[in-house]
């Protein structure tokens, strides 16, 4: 009967496993320029202090910036047997379609090839054995959201938000979107949540404070913890040198261990 039927479509396959890789897991936010990526490559860096095998995808194809921020600049990954092999940098692995796509060129396409340029990322790269991939994704709710979380099925999604009220309206439409597609949400961080004054130490929250945890506890939503405004975030990341690697001993990296921890107990 089903032949017969006008319209019938083909059921949207499952999402499928990747081969050696433990959990798939989402690093996500509503705006950009929140920290995300920056989060992301910290976090990614922390689990890996704590001894998981870890890689990290850059997923926003029209943006990307990890290369930048884990100093693999200028950086291509070769391919083998039609498989490419990631670039590693402090410890982890990492694929980002701004290691393909060299220098200063746009990515001008269309969300189909959006869509095969992330499968390409996800099951061409012969990734190893794995006990984390971090995506990190575009800001938004985009085609990369959709196509991505069709195709892997993945453990959770951390949410990074800014604390006003303009980033957290749309961080909160991203966690929804996760949840609306079966993703669930691991938990909260707050991102530039306070900032101390290296010269008068005078504490200022310049986009206010806990604005994240509110949201989480609203939404019984797990917090996972905040972390301040800092330059030295700002330059290690901006420099290809994150501060998790760059001052494991420093409070920001500690700060950032501390969500990992928690995180990794979430994975399971
Ligand atoms: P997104 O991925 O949300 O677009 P990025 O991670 O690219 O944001 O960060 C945007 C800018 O903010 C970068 O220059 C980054 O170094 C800086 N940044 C991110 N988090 C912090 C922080 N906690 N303190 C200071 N600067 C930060």
């Amino acid at each position: 009967m089903a032949a017969d039927q006008p319209h019938s479509r083909p059921k949207p396959q499952p999402p499928r496993e990747i081969p050696g890789v433990g959990a798939v897991l989402a690093v996500a936010s509503g705006k950009g320029g929140v920290g995300k990526s920056t989060t992301a490559v910290n976090l990614a860096l922390g689990l890996a202090a704590l001894g998981k095998k870890v890689a990290i995808l850059d997923a926003d194809i029209y943006g990307p910036s990890i290369p930048r921020m884990l100093g693999l600049g200028g950086q291509t990954p070769e391919a083998v047997d039609r498989k490419i092999t990631p670039l590693e940098a402090f410890g982890i692995k990492a694929m980002s379609m701004g290691s393909i796509i060299p220098g200063d060129e746009p990515v001008v396409w269309r969300g189909p090839m959006v869509t095969s340029a992330l499968d390409q990322m996800l099951r061409g790269v012969t990734w190893g054995d794995l006990d984390v991939l971090v995506v990190d994704f575009p800001p938004g709710t985009g085609d990369a959201h959709l196509s991505m979380t069709q195709k892997v099925p993945f453990v959770g999604a951390v949410i990074v938000s800014t604390p006003q009220d303009i980033a957290l309206l749309d961080a909160k439409k991203g966690a929804a979107m996760f949840e609306k597609v079966g993703v669930p949400i691991l938990g909260w961080i707050e991102n530039m949540s306070y900032f101390n004054c290296p010269h008068c130490g005078e504490r200022s929250d310049i986009f206010g404070h806990g604005g994240a945890k509110h949201m989480a506890e609203e939404t019984g939503m797990t917090f996972l913890g905040e972390i301040p405004l800092d330059i030295r975030i700002r330059k290690t990341s901006d420099d290809g040198t994150p501060i998790v690697a760059s001052d494991p001993d420093g409070d920001h990296a500690q700060a950032y261990r501390a969500i990992a921890a928690k995180v990794a107990a979430k994975l399971g």
